[in-house]
């Protein structure tokens, strides 16, 4: 695990799908502006995208941020998963399942962590459009731990519904 008090470059994956999505991620928004030991340094247009897994769900709000913070990656998680809380996350059995929040950390600087409760980078990132494209709207030249271009796996993946939407996250 990388040390405590260094400051590492985060991107985070924000989504919702119940009780007014583009509400959810603009109140995450203002939640991660007040991280501890953290700054919040880009947040990615809202993009509206078609579910994974069971489709009879509503369509999600999706979004990423940028964050540089001294949190270790756990006590980051403990953090994110507490402003899940926070907006009424109900975790179920259901793998993907509607939510109010969710708040995933997509990469943690070029860090590899694999731990019980933590994987990164997050093992979607790859193959999600509604994480690749928000992701390089904020950060198009990126390359991943692994060596790939993130233009590179942009350009396999489709849009597969995705659009930007015209709501931003300051009103
Ligand atoms: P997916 O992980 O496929 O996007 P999800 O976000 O809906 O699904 P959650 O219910 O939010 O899944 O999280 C389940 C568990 O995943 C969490 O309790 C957390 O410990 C673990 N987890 C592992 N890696 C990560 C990561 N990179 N970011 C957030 N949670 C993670
Ligand atoms: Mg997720
Ligand atoms: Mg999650």
């Amino acid at each position: 695990m990388p040390e405590q008090l260094s400051q590492h470059e985060v991107y985070l994956g924000l989504g919702a799908n119940l009780a007014n999505p583009v509400a959810q991620l603009q109140h995450a928004i203002a939640a991660l502006r007040r991280l501890p030991q953290s700054k919040l340094l880009a947040v990615s247009a809202l993009y509206g995208s078609k579910p994974m897994g069971p489709q009879d769900q509503p369509d999600y709000v999706n979004a990423v941020a940028k964050v540089s913070t001294t949190l270790a990656p756990l006590a980051l998680l403990d953090a994110l998963q507490q402003i899940e809380q926070q907006q009424g996350r109900q975790r179920k059995a259901e793998r993907w399942g509607p939510r109010s929040l969710d708040l995933d950390i997509l990469l943690y600087g070029h860090h590899t962590i694999v731990s019980e409760r933590l994987t990164v980078p997050h093992y979607g990132l790859t193959q999600r459009e509604f994480v690749l494209y928000p992701l390089a709207e904020i950060a198009p030249q990126l390359v991943l731990p692994c060596g790939t271009p993130l233009q590179t796996l942009l350009s396999r993946i489709p849009l597969n519904g995705l659009e930007k939407l015209s709501a931003t996250v300051c009103e």
